[in-house]
Parts: C-alpha cells; sequence; structure tokens
C-alpha cells in the first residue's frame, strides 16, 4: 500500500513538474471592447480585428493571449501599474504618449473623420468645425485634433456611441471619430454621413512597457511574421472589406 501511495505521489510530482515546465507564459492584453471593427463584445466577450491580431501574434510567440476590456482613458495606467503587459486598443502612437509608454511598429493606418447629420452636410475642412458645437471621446486623438480649432465647442463623451446618438439628438453638430469606427457606426445608425475632409493620418500601434525590450522585440518579431504569412491580409479581408 505504502509502495502505490510513493508511486503515486512521484507520478503526481512528476506530472506537475512537466505542466509547469510546459505551462506556456501569459500575456495580459489590455483594451476597450467599444472601438468596432477592431474592438467589441461579442457575447460578452472582446472580439474584433486587434483581439484576432493579437492571438495570432500569440502563436507565433507561444503564449496564451489573456485578454482584459476597461475603459480606454484606464489602459495606459494598467499598462504601468503591471495589470497588464500590452495594450491593443485602436491606440495611435501619439508624442504625448511616447512619454510614458514605448510602441511596436505600427500595423494600421487611420485617420480622424468628420461625421454629421445626412443631408446637413456644409463641413468642407476641420476649419469648418469653427463655431460650431462639436462632440470627441475624451482622450482620443481626435480630441486633440479638435482642441487645436480656434473658437470650437467640445461636447466630450466616455464612448463613441454615446456621442454619436448626441448627434442623432441634434444635441451637437458633429463628432469627430478614427475613420473605421466611424464608417461602422455610420453603417449601423441611419441619418448620419461622413463629411468629404481629408483628416490627419495616425498609425495604430501596441503599447508596451518602456523597458519591455524583450517583450518589444518578440512582439515586433511576430507582427512581422503576422504580415508575410498572410493572416494579417486575411484579418484585413474579413474585418474592412
Ligand atoms: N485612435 C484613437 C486614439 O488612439 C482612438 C482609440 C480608441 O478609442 N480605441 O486615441
Amino acid at each position: 500500500m505504502k509502495k502505490v501511495l510513493k508511486t503515486m505521489l512521484m507520478g503526481i510530482l512528476v506530472l506537475s513538474l512537466s505542466v509547469s515546465a510546459f505551462a506556456k507564459k501569459k500575456i495580459y492584453v489590455g483594451t476597450n471592447a467599444e472601438f468596432p471593427p477592431f474592438e467589441y463584445l461579442e457575447n460578452g466577450k472582446p472580439a474584433g480585428f486587434d483581439i484576432d491580431l493579437v492571438e495570432e501574434m500569440g502563436k507565433i510567440m507561444d503564449c496564451d493571449i489573456k485578454v482584459v476590456d476597461m475603459a480606454f482613458d484606464g489602459l495606459l495606467p494598467a499598462l504601468q501599474m503591471k495589470k497588464v503587459d500590452v495594450v491593443i486598443a485602436g491606440m495611435t502612437e501619439t508624442p504625448e504618449r511616447l512619454k510614458t509608454v514605448s510602441f511596436t511598429s505600427p500595423y494600421y493606418k487611420a485617420s480622424q473623420v468628420i461625421v454629421v447629420r445626412e443631408g446637413e452636410n456644409n463641413i468642407k475642412s476641420f476649419d469648418d468645425l469653427k463655431g460650431k458645437k462639436i462632440g470627441v471621446m475624451l482622450g482620443f486623438t481626435g480630441d486633440i485634433v479638435v482642441s487645436k480649432i480656434d473658437n470650437v465647442k467640445i461636447e466630450r463623451y466616455n464612448a463613441a456611441y454615446a456621442g454619436i446618438m448626441a448627434l442623432k439628438a441634434n444635441k451637437i453638430d458633429a463628432i469627430v471619430l478614427d475613420s473605421e469606427p466611424a464608417k461602422n457606426f455610420v453603417a449601423q445608425n441611419g441619418g448620419l454621413e461622413i463629411a468629404d475632409v481629408e483628416g490627419a493620418q495616425e498609425e495604430y500601434a501596441i503599447a508596451v512597457r518602456k523597458n519591455d525590450q524583450k517583450l518589444m522585440e518578440e512582439l515586433n518579431k511576430a507582427l512581422e511574421e503576422v504580415k508575410s504569412n498572410g493572416k494579417y491580409d486575411e484579418l484585413i479581408d474579413k474585418y474592412f472589406k
């Protein structure tokens, strides 16, 4: 009996050792699932282009990806406080953000666009927003762009959807938002359109803590591979066509 017990214990020990040796490294990924098609909730879980992209990168890096959904303005603080290891959230690399975190190579080119009510389109440039009441999302790059325009009244919302609702309810004249989510919201909400104005280009990248050099290199390598093995193009087709 003793021998059986001993063998069993040994077995358990060997098994747990090998499990821990083979347990994959986990990467905690912060996102804000309110930015379709990059991230949104599907059956209560974050889904979208960014989520699929980081999952593909995780496969290459042989890591388990654990996505954590939180408010957009909480993402970089969570990264710095080590609650997450990286942030992927359609996040634009900006000089301001670069002061506190690093960014991988860019993975998507975007721009800011102006969404207006259909048929009320007298906006031909960003300067035409002067004197108008414009909705932006708090802390988004659209906030920075609109804040530079003189004499504009800014209404700040916590989520893009709230801004879209305010526009539909005539509470604001226009809303400035990233191009792809704007197209998405316009397609899903009747009565809105995107003004034909050339917006400033920006680039989305994955944020990493400044001292996490090794992870940064691994992510950049994985990103390159995803781009060269066809997966990136598959995701572009899936989400943007
Ligand atoms: N690209 C914008 C930014 O970085 C918006 C990102 C987002 O809402 N997820 O501020």
